[in-house]
């Protein structure tokens, strides 16, 4: 279960699933706000997450 950094509505399942070096990342497209997040796992555990930018480059998240 994940939650949208943004407005906190709650997603089971990830829109996109990938290897990214040592992370396995998950894309999220919020159905409630429409904004997209990406959530970085290292051996299962979240490290980050990157979330658009107003330039629309990616700002990262400190995992909780
Ligand atoms: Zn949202």
């Amino acid at each position: 279960m994940s939650k949208c950094p943004f407005c906190g509505f709650e997603l089971v399942t990830p829109s996109k699933e990938w290897r990214y070096s040592v992370f396995d990342v998950k894309s999220f497209r919020c159905p409630n706000c429409g904004r997209w997040f990406r959530e970085y796992y290292y051996r299962g555990v979240l490290k980050f997450i990157l979330v658009p930018s107003e330039k629309g480059r990616a700002r990262k998240f400190e995992g909780r």
